[in-house]
């Protein structure tokens, strides 16, 4: 069986991941330059580096604790002592080494943007810049609304259902120590998050922050330029803590439109009516790298138990 999955974040890694250890062999797209998809992880010249999606990574079930602790114990993941009485686990030595983990023999096409999927009598034909051929299934990972564009009008189930927070996000690099939590909490009405991106274990020694904007203050700024939402950011961030500008060794920010499931769908996936193309992703579960990794399994699950 030729299969497709389009997304090589979570969901669409730990479906490619099963599917490939019951013995099929299935080709994982992604339009990104690295794997991981909202698990990112940004390296910056001056060898600064950054966790700017995913922060940590819950883990509420016994499917994924089992990935967590196999990646635990090859040294991908690692726990976090924030100092709030509780430890986190976090990718090491970056979010990226737990897709990394997972995509470990995969076959991966990075830099690959499905454009259109198109049923004929043979499959699917895939599309990017060129066409890619003809598959007998094909998943889509992509958040809901990319999914419903490419495929929503094959689909069972409606995807506008579901709804996104943004999440407007500053990547700081500062030349002196801050005094301050490692990790910071609604630390004031436009800041959600402020994390010592470099206290995380295994990463460079260098003093890297990330900041994610509120929820309020994100839709308010969606649209403007990164410059411009850099700068704003940046601003927030020295105020908050009484820093001018000349302790700045880089800056930079990064939009993500469909950051945190607001309301999933509530089921694990959607197929269509004849079970040749899913969808799926955190989107169908819950705002958490698990739902992604839980929905990319069902789906898994499902092909496999109609083989
Ligand atoms: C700022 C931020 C903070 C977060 N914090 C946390 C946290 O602390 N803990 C937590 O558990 N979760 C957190 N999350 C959520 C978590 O990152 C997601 O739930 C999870 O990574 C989603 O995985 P996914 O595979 O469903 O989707 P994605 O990771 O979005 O993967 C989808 C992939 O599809 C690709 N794609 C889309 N369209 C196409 C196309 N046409 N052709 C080819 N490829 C395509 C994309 O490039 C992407 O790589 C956070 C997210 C953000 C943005």
């Amino acid at each position: 069986m030729k299969i497709a999955i389009i997304g090589s974040g979570m969901a669409g890694l730990a479906c490619a991941a099963r599917l490939t250890k019951a013995g099929l062999a299935p080709t994982v797209f992604d339009k990104g330059r690295g794997i991981g998809g909202r698990m990112a992880t940004r390296r910056a010249d001056g060898g600064f580096q950054f966790d700017h999606g995913a922060q940590v990574i819950p883990c509420d079930s016994d499917g994924f604790r089992a990935l967590m602790d196999d990646a635990k114990a090859a040294g991908h993941v690692a726990e976090w002592d924030t100092g709030e009485g509780k430890t986190r686990v976090v990718g090491s030595p970056g979010m990226t080494a737990l897709a990394k983990y997972v995509a470990q023999g995969l076959d991966l096409r990075q830099g690959t943007e499905i454009t259109a999927l198109t049923q004929t009598t043979e499959g699917w034909d895939l599309t990017a810049n060129e066409a890619l051929g003809t598959f007998d299934r094909v998943i889509c990972t992509a958040p809901a609304p990319q999914a419903a564009k490419l495929a929503g009008h094959a689909l069972t189930d409606p995807l506008g259902a579901v709804t996104y927070a943004p999440s407007l996000t500053l990547m700081v690099a500062l030349h002196t120590a801050l005094d301050v939590p490692v990790t910071q909490t609604n630390p004031t009405d436009a800041l959600a998050w402020i994390a010592h991106d470099s206290a995380k274990p295994g990463r460079p020694t260098q003093n890297c922050w990330v900041a994610q904007a509120s929820t309020d203050w994100s839709i308010a700024h969606l649209e403007l330029s990164k410059d411009e939402i850099a700068a704003r950011m940046l601003d927030l961030f020295l105020t908050h803590h009484g820093l001018d500008a000349t302790e700045v060794a880089y800056a930079a920010a990064h939009r993500w439109r469909y950051a945190l499931v607001d309301t999933p769908l509530g089921q694990p996936f959607v197929t269509s009516a004849d079970k040749t193309l899913y969808a799926g992703g955190d989107w169908c579960l819950g705002p958490r790298v698990e739902h992604a990794w839980q929905s990319g399994t069902a789906i898994a699950d499902d092909i496999l138990s109609a083989a």
